[in-house]
């Protein structure tokens, strides 16, 4: 079975304290992760040092929230996935709708930024997803093919096995609107017959897609119920420990 993953977007929020804090509360709390499941923590640049230390299992992993799309040089304030390599990071965001939106990456950026990763053993955790007008419209899967096409579709069929997607609707993050289960599943099958077509089915359901937007406790287990949905990317509730171990144990074993 395709990894189910459970990844935790912190974003920019938290004292090292706080992060601390979250982090032993969350090791505290009871849930079991299964061989076929990863628990991810995208927490800020500052705090990937303290965290990963902190941690007691491999099957939690510190991520990054971004990486530069150049190698080292003259790029002041960003950080390298060689960089991430040399501090032992094994993930990072890649796209998310915020730097997409605040940071204007492009398609072609973030297809520049996933080539650096696998240049350095960096698994992406690759974010797509449409804004309302695109769903109002009823176009949304045209426009999500359109970001894997560009961003995705260099790649190489052992790269693409076993990559990680997040489907995020930009309408549903951290609105408290979520994507119903049927309108979750309905995009992730889209995106697995998108790969399929390019790589083949095999490849396609080796793909882990994580869907994205108001996830909590309350109602993961019907999201991350759906056949072709692998688990989530959770912003707000990541950051309540009891809240999130609830999501962790909704993962299917
Ligand atoms: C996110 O940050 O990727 C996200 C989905 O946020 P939230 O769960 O708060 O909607």
């Amino acid at each position: 079975m395709r990894k189910q993953i459970a990844a935790a977007n912190w974003k920019m929020n938290l004292s090292l304290t706080q992060a601390e804090k979250l982090v032993t509360d969350l090791q505290n709390q009871n849930f079991s992760i299964a061989e076929n499941q990863q628990v991810l923590l995208a927490v800020p640049f500052p705090y990937l040092i303290p965290v990963k230390q902190q941690i007691n299992t491999s099957h939690v992993e510190v991520a990054a929230q971004n990486i530069a799309s150049t190698t080292n040089g003259a790029f002041t304030g960003e950080t390298s996935a060689e960089m991430l390599n040399g501090i032992s990071i094994n993930y990072a965001i890649i796209g998310h709708s915020e730097r997409r939106l605040y940071y204007f990456e492009s398609n072609e950026t973030l297809a520049q930024k996933i080539n650096r990763a696998f240049e350095f053993n960096i698994k992406p955790i690759f974010c797509c997803g449409e804004p309302l007008e695109i769903r109002e419209a009823n176009t949304q899967n045209d426009f999500v093919e359109i970001q894997l096409k560009e961003s995705l579709f260099h790649l190489s069929e052992a790269q693409m096995k076993g990559f990680i997607i997040a489907y995020e609707p930009i309408w549903a993050i951290g609105t408290g609107k979520t994507a119903s289960s049927d309108q979750a599943q309905e995009m992730h099958a889209h995106i697995r017959q998108v790969i399929a077509q390019k790589y083949g089915a095999e490849i396609a359901n080796s793909v882990s897609i994580l869907y994205g937007g108001s996830v909590k406790a309350s109602n993961a287990a019907d999201i991350f119920g759906k056949p072709d949905v692998d688990g989530g990317l959770v912003g707000g509730a990541s950051l309540v420990a009891t809240e999130f171990a609830a999501i962790i144990s909704t993962l299917k074993k």
